[in-house]
């Protein structure tokens, strides 16, 4: 099968996991994940409908990224893997979203670069481990919200992110971990949803609207808990080789 067909396919699979759960699959963003890809198999997914392109690191989307922008200016590319600090200033230049916002310092360092940019505000979720999978990365709240403690201790950096100008926060991105049936993935997709709702609540003048959940092996058990941004590789550029 190409690229376009798995394209169509990984559509259609969306719109009746949607359907199953009584959602609009207009509200759900496929977010075709680029990684390790090169240049002309990217331009193929672009020509089959993709707009919204994932990459994972910062030093392979500075080479990819800039002629395919310019190519296509209607694609929007989303930074989905570990942000070093230090490649933060080279990140605002590229991404249009950064999904994985995992500590204070980051946003802050974020922050003051597009300060210094003027660029306006850029669009960033913060990546939470529900799972308490020791490898992920992200803030830290394994077992969610009923994790008091945990809770307690991220609200006041969460409330010190919201308070830079220069993020807008739209909502909270995780991985679940690797299991042997998606049903087994749903408690996590399902502790960020909860822990989104309890943010919401705590701080209404942000918007909350996205859930940045669902890979290749799980994306249907995270639309059926609510995610609105899927990051599928694998189902529609086949199996990487690094
Ligand atoms: C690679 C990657 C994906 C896509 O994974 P597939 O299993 O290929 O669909 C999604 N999210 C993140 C953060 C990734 O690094």
């Amino acid at each position: 099968m190409n690229i376009a067909s798995r394209f169509d396919l990984v559509l259609e699979r969306i719109a009746r996991a949607a359907a199953r759960a009584n959602r609009d699959p207009a509200a759900i963003t496929l977010v075709a994940v680029t990684k390790t890809h090169p240049p002309e198999v990217i331009a193929e997914a672009i020509a089959a409908g993709a707009r919204d392109l994932g990459e994972n690191r910062v030093q392979e989307a500075a080479l990819k990224i800039p002629p395919l922008a310019a190519a296509y200016p209607d694609a929007r590319w989303h930074l989905i893997g570990h942000l070093q600090r230090n490649k933060a200033k080279t990140a605002i230049e590229l991404f249009d979203m950064i999904h994985s916002i995992d500590s204070l310092r980051l946003a802050e360092t974020l922050n003051r670069l597009l300060q210094e940019r003027a660029a306006g505000r850029l669009p960033v979720l913060l990546q939470v481990n529900v799972s308490g999978e020791a490898s992920k990365e992200g803030f830290d709240l394994p077992g969610g919200i009923a994790n008091r403690a945990g809770l307690e201790a991220l609200l006041p950096e969460v409330e010190r992110i919201l308070a830079l100008p220069c993020l807008e926060v739209r909502g909270l991105m995780t991985i679940a971990p690797i299991v042997a049936d998606p049903e087994q993935a749903r408690p996590v997709f399902r502790a960020l949803r909860e822990l989104r709702d309890e943010l919401a609540r705590r701080f209404p003048r942000a918007a909350w609207a996205e859930l940045s959940m669902g890979m290749t092996d799980d994306f249907e058990a995270a639309i059926a808990e609510g995610a609105t941004i899927v990051r599928v590789g694998r189902a529609i550029f086949g199996e990487r080789a690094g």
